[in-house]
């Protein structure tokens, strides 16, 4: 048996953001690693001086802090140079690589792997079986000068080192594979397996995801309060799944039934109602408090809405928690209007307060006695007696007649949580006073 002690890595270059695809490959890594009980090693891969920004170097850093993504070991490829160096001219020494012109430009040199010219087959742990004639590869460049080697040295040497045991990574770079394995047989390293994750399309099924699809920037999914749980159960199931009915994974779930055989060859779509539904599942598990804090980021918004108040806002809170997959939703009802009439009166319209099949007479008869049942009532200010007071008359008259403009008056919005809730989060003051500007409204439309 093979006891090798399983190490995989996560080999990001910091030339842009890092994207939200990448993520599901790390997490791949990250899961087969914990898995086996191996070792998951984070690798910087910044050897294009141009490219590579520092920014992008610590949002890698931060996108594995936000999800949990613990890894046990961390490099940064430009560390190696003097390594990548030595085995440079080791090639060289033995002929089996050489300095030649740059057939592209002209003017400078490059060095060249001598390309035996073979055909080469690995297996795939996604893909199968593989077998690629290297012959149309040419002597293919692996450094610009002994100062500057290029990415499939670089990556070979790295993996050897740091005893990588399994490469999991994006499909796109399968194309690479043949010539990394022709560098691995000339150095005389142990061939790592292979597992070349599929494509995620984007929600038309056809082409790769775009910035047109959704946001690709794996940070804009935390400042948009998808939980590092519910972004890695969503991401993990694209290309991949357990082949059972369960959905809703947590990490340690995933880690427990991630396996490499199970994920598909062809390419995975992603979608965004997918995504907002499984938020949800994993919100639903957070307590009052956590949500609470989970929309910490939102609040200053919803603090300076017009009258806000705490102690109304903790009412609210389990209507706005009822409807919120994500920031999203949350952005969207403070936009719409849909918060702020919990503190402030709103602005009716006299169009509107009438029930469609109600009338302007009725409308002012049925609101003058709710508000004088209203007045009248000394009891208990909750759902289950403001219920009990209301709803014989409005059973009695029509419940559309009574509630439509009830609710209306309280909330000034043709949609809006039932008259009951919005009543029992408002006081009797304030739903009072409303009811009476309901009525004056009414009258001025007649
Ligand atoms: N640095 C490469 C990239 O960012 C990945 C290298 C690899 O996984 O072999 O795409």
């Amino acid at each position: 048996m093979d006891t090798k002690q399983i190490v995989t890595r996560m080999a990001p270059s910091p030339t842009g953001r890092f994207h939200v695809g990448g993520i599901r490959t790390a997490f791949y890594n990250y899961a087969f690693a914990r898995q086996k009980g191996g070792t998951f090693i984070l690798r910087i891969e910044d050897t294009d001086k141009e490219r590579n920004d520092e920014a992008y170097e610590q949002e890698v850093y931060e996108v594995f802090s936000w999800l949990g993504m613990d890894y046990d070991e961390v490099y940064r490829q430009s560390e190696h140079l003097p390594r990548h160096q030595e085995v440079l001219r080791e090639l060289i020494e033995k002929g089996l690589a050489y300095e030649a012109e740059d057939a592209n430009d002209g003017t400078g040199k490059v060095i060249r792997f001598k390309n035996p010219n073979k055909s080469i087959t690995f297996t795939d742990q996604i893909l199968g079986e593989v077998t690629v004639d290297t012959t149309d590869l040419g002597d293919f460049v692996i450094a610009r000068n002994i100062d500057s080697p290029l990415y499939h040295l670089a990556v070979v040497i790295d993996d050897h080192d740091e005893d990588v045991t399994n490469v999991i990574r994006a499909q796109e770079h399968l194309a690479n594979t043949p010539r990394q394995i022709l560098l691995i047989e000339a150095l005389g390293f142990d061939l790592p397996t292979y597992a070349h994750v599929p494509f995620i399309l984007g929600p038309d099924g056809k082409k790769k995801l775009s910035k047109r699809d959704a946001n690709v920037a794996a940070l804009d999914y935390r400042d948009d309060g998808y939980l590092p749980e519910a972004l890695l159960n969503f991401l993990a199931f694209i290309g991949w799944n357990p082949g059972t009915d369960q959905e809703v994974f947590s990490k340690d779930e995933l880690i427990k039934t991630f396996s490499l055989d199970q994920v598909q060859k062809g390419p995975g779509g992603f979608n965004l109602d997918k995504l907002a539904w499984l938020n949800k599942q994993h919100l639903n598990k957070l307590s009052d408090e956590e949500f609470a804090n989970y929309l910490e980021p939102e609040m200053t918004p919803i603090r300076s809405l017009p009258g806000f108040d705490q102690d109304i806002w903790m009412k609210v809170l389990p209507i706005v928690r009822e409807r919120t997959h994500s920031f999203v939703d949350v952005r969207q009802m403070i936009e719409s209007g849909d918060l702020g009439y919990y503190f402030a009166d709103p602005d009716l319209d006299p169009q509107a307060i009438v029930w469609k099949k109600g009338t302007v007479e009725g409308t002012i008869t049925h609101l003058a006695k709710v508000l004088k049942m209203l007045e009248g009532y000394k009891g208990a200010w909750d759902r289950e007696s403001l219920e009990a007071l209301l709803y014989p008359y409005a059973e009695e008259v029509g419940k559309g007649n009574v509630l439509w403009p009830l609710r209306y008056s309280l909330s000034g919005k043709d949609k809006s949580p039932d008259p009951f809730s919005l009543l029992v989060i408002l006081g009797p003051e304030v739903s009072k006073r409303r009811v009476q500007q309901g009525i004056e409204l009414t009258k001025k439309a007649a």
